[in-house]
């Protein structure tokens, strides 16, 4: 299968001393979001599906409308307004345009593998608390000079840890209903006062909750780069409940419309941070398989993307024929941060150390999943 690579626009003629840029990424995921959702909203037949909604004339009212434009500005209002405006969205296949998986599972743990470590592993990682072999891109960041310490994660699921390998990593990642660190902090106190109260505690904290936390600890500690996985879109689809599912949808679009609206009123982000949007797999292509993912469900593997930051061309919409991947992320978190690297394809295994020589790398040679500004300094 032929891939159209997307290539990096910028200038090469960078200096490559400098390891710590003023520049900071936020990858933000939410579980098993389907890219139909994304590009065309509600789904008519499903929302008037009773078996899946408990209350259809009201869930219409919530989220209906006569073409998918309306729909999705419905349901996602951050994404359709200022993503849409001042970003990228990739995905749409009405237009051949794919963002997709490279693992063959379609489950998370591969996903998010793919994602953090900038290859898909072919062996299965079942979806179990398993310390991830491979390096991530958010450890090998935290080694490299002006960093450490400045790389954080949060997440609903309880099994992020292991794939980042918290303790390798040296990272601190704070995952489904495990407590906060209080020290007199009262919100964290707060918190933790209602994760006690929620029994028995799930392998996906409520993505409020995380939310909460996550906004925090960003405030408090500003990290240069943040992981920021919600979990519950998976949840209620799983269960078949697309009225919760999309109620989980649309409470996620706040959460990114908050946060970019803190990142860019806080001088310590404001227009130098980029976020990059995604998921970990995408979900069955028919109303009868919606609610289903894995290596047997078709559509499982097509996903999407949204990035929005400083250094991103605001294309909107793309609509070429063209397939990205989620094992790219890696890659573009370190090109958005403007961390070079040597080896080629260097980013798809991360095996640079930390006293590994950070050059420009032929701009031909990195696959992001947007399309850069061309730059002259940075
Ligand atoms: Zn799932």
């Amino acid at each position: 299968m032929k891939y159209y690579w997307i290539v990096a626009l910028f200038s090469i003629s960078v200096a490559s001393a400098q390891t710590t840029s003023e520049r900071n990424v936020f990858i933000i995921t939410t579980d098993g979001f389907r890219w139909q959702e994304v590009f065309s909203g509600a789904d008519p037949d499903l929302l008037s599906d009773i078996n899946r909604v408990a209350d259809t004339a009201l869930c219409k009212q919530l989220f209906d409308a006569p073409t998918p434009e309306e729909r999705r500005r419905k349901l996602l209002p951050f994404f359709w307004s200022v993503l849409a405006a001042k970003g990228q969205l990739n995905g749409n296949q009405n237009y051949q345009n794919k963002v997709q998986v490279a693992n063959p599972y379609k489950i998370s743990y591969p996903g998010y593998q793919e994602m953090l470590t900038g290859k898909a592993n072919s062996r299965l990682s079942p979806n179990l608390p398993i310390n991830n072999p491979q390096t991530t891109v958010l450890e090998y960041i935290q080694s490299l000079e002006g960093y450490t310490g400045k790389v954080a994660a949060f997440s609903s699921w309880n099994i992020i840890p292991y794939i980042i390998n918290e303790k390798k990593a040296g990272i601190p990642v704070n995952s489904g209903y495990e407590m906060l660190v209080e020290e007199g902090d009262t919100l964290n106190a707060l918190i933790n006062q209602v994760q006690q109260s929620i029994q028995p505690a799930a392998a996906t904290r409520n993505d409020m909750l995380t939310y909460s936390a996550a906004r925090n600890y960003i405030e408090k500690s500003h990290p240069k780069v943040l992981f920021l996985g919600f979990g519950e879109t998976d949840e209620y689809a799983h269960k078949n409940q697309y009225d919760g599912y999309l109620q989980k949808a649309h409470q996620f679009d706040q959460f990114v419309a908050d946060l970019w609206y803190y990142v860019q009123t806080d001088p310590f982000y404001k227009n130098n941070t980029t976020f990059i949007i995604t998921t970990d797999h995408g979900r069955g292509k028919y109303a009868r398989s919606w609610n289903s993912h894995g290596f047997w469900v078709r559509g499982s593997g097509d996903i999407w993307s949204a990035m929005i930051g400083p250094d991103l061309q605001p294309s909107g919409e793309s609509k070429t024929n063209e397939t990205r991947l989620l094992q790219h992320t890696a890659a573009t978190v370190l090109q958005m941060l403007g961390i070079r690297t040597t080896s080629n394809p260097a980013l798809s295994t991360l095996t640079l150390k930390r006293d590994a020589n950070i050059t420009p790398i032929p701009a031909a040679e990195i696959q992001i999943l947007g399309n850069k500004i061309p730059q002259q300094n940075k």
